[in-house]
């Protein structure tokens, strides 16, 4: 996650949205069909904390979500997660959203599938100016955005954050124990931004905190004065927040959440 690329804001209105131009490239397969890539989110009703967008039933619907339905459904063994991909993206663009969509294969049940046409739940992966990368936590039901925009956002480690809050995880520094590891220092967060530093009732699955997680911000984000804004506490010079790819703990959470390892047994957490 590089968060040094994320634009944060704090509404978007209709005003707001202007697309980019039109995809320029031809050379699309058909595993990047793009039905659709004007986004119908209600952006009038949408709010960025940080880089998760909400609706305006934010209090509702913060993580953990999971427990009440915002989870993917899985069928047999695996979690089919059907997707699509602007075609605003160049070859090389998808290549690495598929990519990080891969690294979930490779180490969980989820499987990313190119979304069809009886499928009405489903990713879209986008790009618009000034975008910036955000995404929804858990699923929302119908088309849902992953924004990624061209200019900054497209990097495995921010493919595979934005994946990980669709997914319905939040953030590493917001969850509930945090406090036993970090230190937030609200004084040198920018005020409008202190919101993405709340504590969050999540459910950690038994797994450590992970300051090497995909999904920790880093130790100056959203300075207001070039001060940290995270401290370790048993630690005040470690750094973090760089982590280039999901950590082993990221993995465990999805499989525990999704109970990827089980076919009997079922985990309570
Ligand atoms: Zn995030």
């Amino acid at each position: 996650m590089t968060p040094a690329f994320i634009f944060f804001f704090f509404f978007i209105s209709v005003m707001d949205v202007c697309l980019s131009a039109p995809a320029e490239m031809k050379n699309q397969t058909d595993e990047f069909t793009d039905d659709d890539p004007r986004p119908k989110v209600d952006l009038e009703n949408l709010v960025l904390h940080g880089d998760v967008a909400v609706t305006n039933t934010f209090f509702k619907n913060a993580d953990p979500c999971t427990a009440r339905g915002c989870k993917w459904p899985k069928s047999g063994r695996y979690v089919n997660v059907p997707y699509q991909i602007s075609s605003e993206f160049s070859q090389q663009e998808k290549n690495i959203i598929l990519r990080g969509m891969q690294s979930f294969h490779q180490t969980t049940c989820i499987r990313f599938v190119p979304k069809r046409s009886d499928q009405r739940d489903y990713i879209h992966f986008f790009s618009q100016r000034n975008g910036g990368c955000w995404s929804y936590i858990g699923r929302q039901r119908g088309q849902q955005y992953i924004s990624l925009e061209r200019r900054g956002c497209v990097h495995h480690s921010t493919v595979q954050h934005e994946i990980l809050h669709a997914l319905g995880f939040h953030h590493e520094q917001v969850r509930s124990d945090r406090d036993r590891y970090v230190r937030i220092l609200f004084n040198n967060i920018q005020q409008r931004q202190r919101g993405n530093f709340k504590k969050v009732q999540t459910n950690n699955l038994v797994t450590p905190y992970d300051f090497t997680s995909v999904m920790h911000y880093g130790k100056y984000d959203f300075t207001s004065n070039g001060q940290p804004t995270i401290e370790a506490k048993s630690n005040p010079n470690q750094q973090f927040g760089n982590a280039r790819q999901m950590s082993a703990n990221d993995i465990t959470r999805v499989n525990r959440l999704y109970e990827c390892n089980t076919s009997r047994r079922q985990y309570r957490y």
